[in-house]
């Protein structure tokens, strides 16, 4: 991952505008593009601009960002991956922005990588709260199992005739300024150089099929909603033996009726009567992963105060967050007679402790107190 904080990265101030960051990222992307820059370590550097510039052009993660400071967003979207294969981390990498600033549409020569998938997923907040792993049912394509992902019927491939096995044709224009030459892919191959003996029935000749197959994708505690989770390889297939691409997933967190989400901590809110408000008592409180904790409320608690649980919110990697319940002071609407008669009694005390010019005296000291 990126060694410095992302501003740095684009050497940037904290309060840079969306246009600012454009633009800074534009100037570092052309310089560092793998394709232009062959300096060692600017393939590095390049990922290094595109991974800030994800974060900051974004508001929500710019903000998530802002908060929770470098080290502790990057580690948040990082997870691993248990189902063998490649590796599973975050990407924050633009790449489809850049090649536009390169001529778009400019096919390469020789077999092309497999394409990127996006899949979107809901988790639960309790789910993202604590991790949890999740089967998801994937189309995409893979090699032919008949042919190894040749094309051929036989495995074995003849030198493409028409491009001579360069999988390249030279074109030639004329033009006001002299002679163009350009190099296309070749028709016959596709670019490949070879064409198969005999056409794979199970593939057309392609070297790869659909498959719809079940993974399993841990999902890290911690993450939050427009995460991305990389698994890499498992896009659809790379024409003839060229890599695959990677599946993206997208987490979405639900909300919950119960808890609500503030960066890594939780709020709840419990309700109790002006009486228990007034000499303190103890709550049994749900946690997120439906543990019962006693919770203490002092007595003389104030309206909306937040009481902390420590611990109890995000489990995130290192420091986990917090539960804060807020206390709601409920007035009763429907009494007994003695409890009437019980508030009846402690209105006239206060007023009494008015006169005397007790913590009352402000507030009732311009009623009548009832008789
Ligand atoms: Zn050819
Ligand atoms: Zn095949």
């Amino acid at each position: 991952m990126g060694s410095g904080n992302y501003y740095d990265v684009l050497g940037i101030p904290r309060n840079a505008d969306d246009s600012e960051i454009k633009k800074a990222y534009r100037n570092l992307a052309r310089k560092y593009h793998p394709d232009v820059c062959k300096d060692s370590g600017a393939e590095e550097k390049f990922k290094e601009i595109n991974e800030a510039y994800s974060v900051l052009s974004d508001e929500q993660k710019r903000a998530q960002y802002d908060n929770m400071g470098h080290d502790t967003f990057t580690n948040a979207s990082k997870g691993s991956y248990t189902g063998g294969g490649g590796g599973f981390s975050s990407d924050f990498s633009g790449f489809g922005d850049i090649f536009d600033f390169f001529g778009g549409g400019q096919r390469r020569s020789g077999p092309m990588p497999g394409a990127d998938l996006l899949m979107r997923i809901q988790v639960s907040l309790e789910d993202a709260v604590s991790g949890t792993d999740r089967d998801i049912e994937l189309m995409h394509s893979e090699q032919c199992p008949a042919c190894n992902g040749s094309g051929s019927e036989t495995k074995k491939l003849n030198i493409c005739h028409r491009c001579g096995g360069s999988g390249q044709m030279r074109q030639t224009s004329q033009s006001v300024f002299g002679q163009f030459v350009r190099m296309t892919t070749c028709t016959q191959c596709g670019g490949r150089g070879k064409i198969p003996e005999k056409p794979c029935k199970e593939c057309r000749g392609t070297g790869h099929t659909r498959v719809k197959r079940k993974i399993s994708v841990h999902i890290p505690a911690g993450v939050d909603s427009g995460m991305r989770l990389r698994m890499e390889k498992y896009g659809e297939s790379g024409e003839y033996g060229a890599p695959n691409g990677d599946l993206f997933i997208e987490i979405f967190v639900q909300s919950h009726p119960r808890f609500q989400r503030i960066g890594d901590n939780l709020e709840t809110m419990i309700e109790i009567s002006p009486a228990q408000a007034v000499i303190g008592t103890t709550v049994e409180i749900e946690t997120i992963d439906k543990r019962a904790i006693d919770l203490k409320v002092p007595a003389g608690v104030q309206y909306n105060t937040a009481l902390k649980l420590s611990g109890e919110g995000v489990k995130r990697r290192g420091k986990p967050g917090d539960l804060l319940v807020r206390v709601k002071i409920v007035t009763p609407k429907n009494i007994s007679n003695e409890e009437k008669e019980l508030y009846v009694k402690l209105a006239e005390l206060e007023h009494t402790s008015g006169e005397k010019g007790g913590f009352f005296s402000g507030i009732m000291g311009k009623k009548k107190g009832k008789k």
